[in-house]
């Protein structure tokens, strides 16, 4: 398969200079990284290309040879380093120490990057699960304890050091090159890069020293979470074996369970109320049910159908605290569907009285002005 060209790669000219080719490279960094984009193979193979390509393009000798022989100079019985196999993901983190300024780097994506020698802390794999909410959880925030199945270290495991590193974690790689000897730092076989290797595990455990456990977990969860928000809890992922290793994060993927008779618009609650004819025309009082508990509210003499009554900060909090939105009440006036003998003749006498003839005045706005406040 043809390669693709280094400078195509980091999208980037031939005449870019040294500040530009490495800003390019970092932003491929950090939109392909591992930890950005777990399990994409296709992410995982650019974040690779991207870094075989800055560790030409960055190197002045290297950078030079490309560009005159294109990937020729690094290829055939010669090649070594980057020929065939291209760069493991060690390589490329031990280039970001350069990258990315020193330790700066690290916390954000799980520890890697300080540079010079270390031992990798393996990491366990993140769980996945879902948790259903209803609409008065989510105006409320609520703790939820979930049970989920682990896989955690076995008692009685024990590790020695690795034989094959020293403990070191990596192994000395020399590799004769146009270039001259090239020595590189890879992680080491054995061991992962963990410098331990595991001794003896008691029965149950599997391979790697570990048995699956259950365990409850406590999730706090916000009020004012949505649909598709994704929480995470770190640490209550699956462990990885090891001494040194840390345990995977649990995420907590957001369900909203549609609620009977509210409707969620952003912040927002929507609430339809029917009153009969009666009410509407006599005035009345309600009881509603909001997310935060019943609320009495007056319906107005004379109050027309389309009305929107806006209880202001009683809907949904913002998940970004930008305070809390509203429940908005749309009046619905039930007309009469079936009348009595002595009901159809009073209508049809009212329907000439001119108290019944339609008279908006202008402080009733239409329809579409109350859509047009109600998003505003
Ligand atoms: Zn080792």
């Amino acid at each position: 398969m043809a390669k693709q060209d280094f400078y195509e790669v980091l999208g980037i000219s031939k005449s870019a200079s040294k500040a530009e080719i490495k800003k390019a490279y970092r932003k491929m960094a950090i939109k392909y990284h591992p930890d950005k984009n777990p399990d994409d193979k296709v992410a995982e193979e650019n974040f690779k290309k991207a870094a075989e390509a800055y560790e030409v393009l960055s190197d002045e000798n290297k950078k030079a040879r490309y560009d005159q022989y294109g990937h020729a100079a690094f290829d055939g019985p010669q090649g070594g380093g980057f020929g065939g196999g291209g760069m493991n993901m060690d390589d490329i983190f031990s280039q970001f120490g350069d990258i990315f300024g020193g330790g700066g780097f690290g916390g954000g994506f799980g520890g890697f990057g300080g540079g010079g020698q270390r031992q990798a802390r393996v990491k366990g794999s993140n769980m996945r699960i879902r948790v259903k909410l209803t609409l008065e959880e989510i105006a409320k925030g609520i703790e939820k304890k979930v049970k989920v199945r682990r896989k955690v270290q076995a008692n009685g495991v024990t590790y020695k050091t690795c034989t094959t590193c020293n403990g070191s974690g990596q192994q000395m790689r020399v590799t004769n090159t146009i270039l001259g000897r090239m020595q590189t730092a890879t992680t080491c076989g054995m061991c992962s890069g963990a410098g331990e290797i595991m001794n003896s595990k008691p029965n149950g455990a599997d391979a790697q020293g570990l048995i699956i456990e259950e365990e409850t977990v406590s999730i706090n969860i916000p009020a004012g979470v949505t649909e598709g928000v994704q929480l995470k809890v770190g640490g209550k992922g699956n462990e990885a074996p090891g001494k040194n290793s840390i345990a995977g994060d649990l995420l907590v993927l957001i369900e909203e369970i549609p609620h009977e008779t509210l409707k969620r618009e952003g912040t927002n609650i929507h609430y339809d109320l029917y009153v009969n004819f009666s009410e509407a025309v006599l005035g009345t009082s309600k009881e509603v049910e909001t997310v935060t508990g019943k609320v009495k509210i007056k319906i107005e003499a004379g109050t027309q159908s389309g009305k929107i009554l806006r209880l202001k900060g009683k809907g949904l909090p913002s998940i970004e605290r930008y305070g809390t939105g509203d429940f908005l009440i749309h009046i619905n006036v039930w007309t009469p569907q079936e009348l009595n003998k002595e009901q159809r003749q009073f209508f049809e006498k009212m329907s000439e009285n001119e108290n019944f003839v339609p008279n908006p005045n202008k402080s009733d706005k239409s329809f579409f002005e109350k859509v047009k406040d109600m998003f505003s």
